[in-house]
């Protein structure tokens, strides 16, 4: 199941002739815990954009892209977009999708009718430029052209449910409209630098259309935005200004007043956003159709959830359960790294034997959950609730503070499903008892029984991504139990409570300090608890000693 996306990739990376990175590993990054698993969007997306910059062959003037997507056809599973290229361009360029996406039948999205048209200065279509297929996208003649513009279509078909592959989910006809991963629908051009990239969206039938991450747009469109302002100094918009995106030129200051339980997201016009990179572009989720969203505040943060179904619970319980976990764990780490977090639940597809009753993906501090459509809110609170805390959590330990050495994963992810347990005993949705025979089972079954254990080192376990389930368990379950045992090390060594806890906010405090290392990390440590962990570490996770499972769970 893991291979197909691995091998286009090397495929890929064989085709440029690239150096496979370390950090090319995390294409494919899937949870296996228990009864859910997770995909990390932003890390895939990321990751492809490292993979275009490591490929770019020299210094090249940079152009800038326009994409423009029509919704009109939206609530058939269809998309047009128009590419703008604009700049000094090369005799052609070469247009792909990521890796895994073109020619790849199995994922349901098919990309189809391109056409090239020169444009002239004011936008108007001029000759057309020849288009030829290749074997990952098209090759657009663009010879003398200053303004190119190439349009094709997206057709979006829902994936059997017994694709057991979650990925091939995420880009889905959904009712009245469709949700689109960026990296499934944007073309890009291969060995170009790129100086500013512009999404702009057309929506004539006032479709509802919410960009979770990392546009942050919900509401009006920007014109009709900026009239509301000027006229009111108010606004009920939630622009994520400054958060992945650059705030568009023509937008003043927004203020918003709180307005707890605002329904139905308004109906955009035109929607626009600039990406910072191309990275931000591929993290894009872009969802459309019969959705409603709900929105609260905790402090300036906006918290949406979001949905396209009719649930057995209401959309107020389940704003309700998600803003208390937003709200614990920005109380945790004092602030949150995004202006909004927005929830969105889906309905589980797979139906295959081998699928999961929940799956969790995260792009930012967003979260899309796919759910049994019959969940009941009584399996909310017990199974759902923990993956968003866990892929909220996410948007604190592996964005805010960046995960990209894979000799870290054993933290990133043992810290996160720790963590996400005690936020939700602190939020009040899981008593500790409940929180204590969740984690003890996962221990007990995935590490302490885990064939592995003295065996292979739980760093080892955590970082390779594509190995077989037993070992991705024995490395979450083993770097959770790490995390709990380090932080009893820690209390005993000073006296304090919890000291990992403030391990975490000073993380977070000097994120800026770039990616999450080991070096980072011992520092940290040192610096707040006095503690050099350094042997510790190379003894119980870089090395093979077990440690048993830790009794101090919550
Ligand atoms: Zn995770």
């Amino acid at each position: 199941m893991l291979k197909k996306p691995q091998s286009a990739l090397e495929q890929y990376k064989n085709k440029r002739g690239g150096v496979f990175e370390p950090e090319l590993t995390w294409f494919g990054r899937l949870w296996h815990f228990s009864h859910w698993r997770e995909i990390r969007l932003t890390g895939l997306a990321a990751l492809l954009a490292a993979v275009y910059i490591a490929l770019q062959p020299g210094p090249i003037e940079p152009v800038n892209l326009t994409y423009d997507i029509d919704l009109s056809e939206a609530e058939h599973g269809t998309l047009t977009i128009t590419m703008i290229a604009e700049g000094h361009l090369p005799e052609y360029l070469d247009l792909e999708f990521p890796p895994g996406i073109f020619g790849d039948n199995g994922n349901g999205v098919r990309p189809h009718a391109p056409s090239g048209r020169a444009l002239n200065a004011n936008g108007q279509m001029g000759m057309a430029l020849a288009v030829e297929e290749t074997e990952y996208g098209w090759r657009l003649a663009t010879q003398q052209v200053e303004r190119a513009g190439f349009i094709y279509r997206i057709d979006l078909a829902r994936v059997q449910g017994s694709e057991e592959d979650i990925r091939r989910h995420i880009s889905t006809p959904v009712s009245g409209g469709l949700r689109a991963a960026g990296f499934e629908i944007f073309l890009e051009p291969v060995g170009m630098a790129v100086q500013d990239i512009t999404v702009s969206m057309h929506n004539p039938s006032g479709l509802p259309v919410l960009v979770p991450w990392p546009a942050l747009v919900k509401g009006r469109d920007l014109a009709t935005e900026r009239r509301r302002q000027l006229a009111s100094r108010s606004s009920d918009a939630s622009l994520g200004l400054g958060q992945g995106f650059k705030p568009g030129t023509d937008l003043g200051p927004v203020s918003q007043p709180a307005n707890p339980l605002e329904t139905a997201a308004s109906v955009p016009s035109n929607l626009l956003y600039h990406p910072r990179d191309m990275a931000d572009l591929n993290n894009s989720l872009i969802i459309c159709g019969n959705i409603r969203s709900l929105e609260s505040r905790a402090r300036d943060t906006v918290i949406q959830y979001a949905t396209d179904r009719t649930w057995l619970f209401a959309d107020e319980a389940a704003l309700e359960l998600v803003r208390r976990i937003a709200r614990t764990e920005m109380g945790f780490f004092g602030n949150s790294p995004t202006d909004q977090i927005t929830v969105l639940m889906a309905a589980n597809e797979v139906t295959s034997e081998q699928g999961f009753d929940v799956y969790g993906v995260h792009t930012g501090s967003s979260v899309l959950v796919m759910l049994d459509p019959e969940t009941t809110w009584g399996m909310l609170e017990e199974q759902a609730a923990s993956v968003i805390a866990h892929e909220m959590f996410h948007g604190w330990l592996g964005e805010a503070i960046p995960q990209t050495d894979p000799q870290m994963l054993w933290f990133t992810e043992g810290a996160t499903s720790w963590y996400a347990s005690r936020m939700l005993v602190t939020a009040g949705i899981w008593s500790p008892e409940h929180a204590r025979g969740v984690l003890a089972a996962r221990l007990e079954r995935d590490y302490a029984n885990n064939a592995l254990l003295g065996r292979m080192s739980v760093a080892e376990a955590a970082s390779e991504v594509m190995a077989n389930a037993e070992q991705v368990r024995f490395g979450y379950a083993g770097g959770a139990n790490a995390c709990m045992a380090l932080d009893e090390m820690l209390a005993r060594a000073t006296g304090s409570i919890r000291p990992l806890d403030e391990v975490m906010r000073q993380l977070y405090t000097d994120r800026d300090r770039g990616g999450l290392t080991r070096e980072f990390l011992l520092e940290t440590i040192l610096k707040v608890t006095g503690v050099d962990c350094d042997v510790w570490l190379d003894t119980h996770v870089y090395g093979k000693t077990a440690l048993p499972p830790s009794d101090q769970l919550i």
